[in-house]
């Protein structure tokens, strides 16, 4: 049996018996590429059901360590998690990437926490997170229920600023953490791994469910054709499935971006309010290939409209 189809019979099993793949006690893992385990979050918002199991997470082996690539909606998630990696290797964990501080990824580094793993972030980064932390802690109980408890972003040990990489080798492997100008936030990070070019893109890349626009779209469009330029042989997105082809991925997500451009920009040319400029688009082609796209395309319509009214 491959990895792949082990995977789908512990997800299906988990969705007969109407439980999340962690509460079910087993924590499904699909192999990347050698070395590559991730943990595929449900296309859903986070909710009691899903216990905030969302975001596709996971982690990199070397021959002297691990490092692990976003850690979950909760403590809960990152706990397993960091079971999944202890029954995969025995090596220490030497790192933890956020790619960004979305509660969704980055609220399970507390499992993490007693380590003895480097927090590697972006430099905005933390400022990111002392602005948001409050408000995401009383908005996750909110959303997830008691599962929330212990859950906690831990502020980087080590950070990248804007445009600058960081090789980190984990023995015999090295893998190429770059951060980028503004773009789905102002503080994402993506991991690149030399040996088998797999690109972790965090949430630069939305596969299937709708982008959501935290940071500058102008920026996104421009970061999108330099990682495309990477030609990755592997693919891993924060939301959706892994291994697309790397120019079809890119480019659904690029379109649906330059049609919100498009449209914010003539709205904005044509002196439309705000309001109006959102309205306008209320029966997008784009809907049709999109999960979740009504309860973010308004929210993404505003942001851009904001964002080039000074252009
Ligand atoms: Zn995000």
């Amino acid at each position: 049996m491959t990895m792949a189809s082990r995977a789908l019979i512990v997800m299906m099993t988990c969705v007969l018996a109407g439980l999340p793949a962690h509460a079910a006690g087993r924590f499904a893992l699909e192999q990347a590429a050698d070395g590559i385990h991730v943990h595929r979050g449900q296309q859903a918002e986070s909710s009691p059901e899903n216990g905030g199991d969302i975001a596709n997470i996971g982690f990199i082996v070397g021959k002297r360590c691990t490092a692990v690539i976003d850690t979950g909606g909760t403590a809960a998630i990152g706990r397993d998690l960091l079971m999944a990696i202890r029954q995969t290797s025995r090596l220490p964990i030497c790192y933890v990437i956020n790619t960004h501080v979305h509660p969704d990824h980055a609220f399970g580094d507390s499992a993490f926490k007693d380590s003895g793993a480097e927090f590697v972030a972006h430099a905005s980064f933390p400022a990111a997170l002392a602005a948001r932390r409050g408000a995401y802690q009383s908005r996750l109980a909110q959303t997830v229920g008691d599962v929330a408890d212990g859950s906690d972003i831990v502020v980087p040990s080590r950070v990248v600023a804007a445009d600058d990489t960081l090789q980190l080798d984990l023995g015999g492997r090295t893998i190429r953490v770059q951060a980028w100008p503004t773009a789905h936030t102002d503080h994402d990070i993506t991991v690149f791994d030399e040996q088998t070019a797999t690109l972790w893109t965090g949430d630069l890349l939305f596969v299937d469910r709708i982008p959501v626009i935290d940071g500058k779209v102008l920026g996104w469009v421009k970061v999108i054709e330099r990682l495309r330029a990477l030609k990755p042989a592997h693919l891993i997105p924060g939301h959706g499935p892994i291994n697309r082809p790397f120019e079809t991925a890119f480019d659904s997500e690029k379109n649906y971006l330059n049609d919100v451009i498009t449209k914010m920009r003539s709205a904005v040319e044509m002196g439309r309010t705000l309001q109006a400029a959102v309205d306008s688009d209320s029966d997008s082609d784009e809907r049709a290939h999109w999960i979740l796209f009504d309860d973010y395309h308004r929210r993404n319509l505003t942001a851009a409209y904001t964002e080039l009214e000074w252009e």
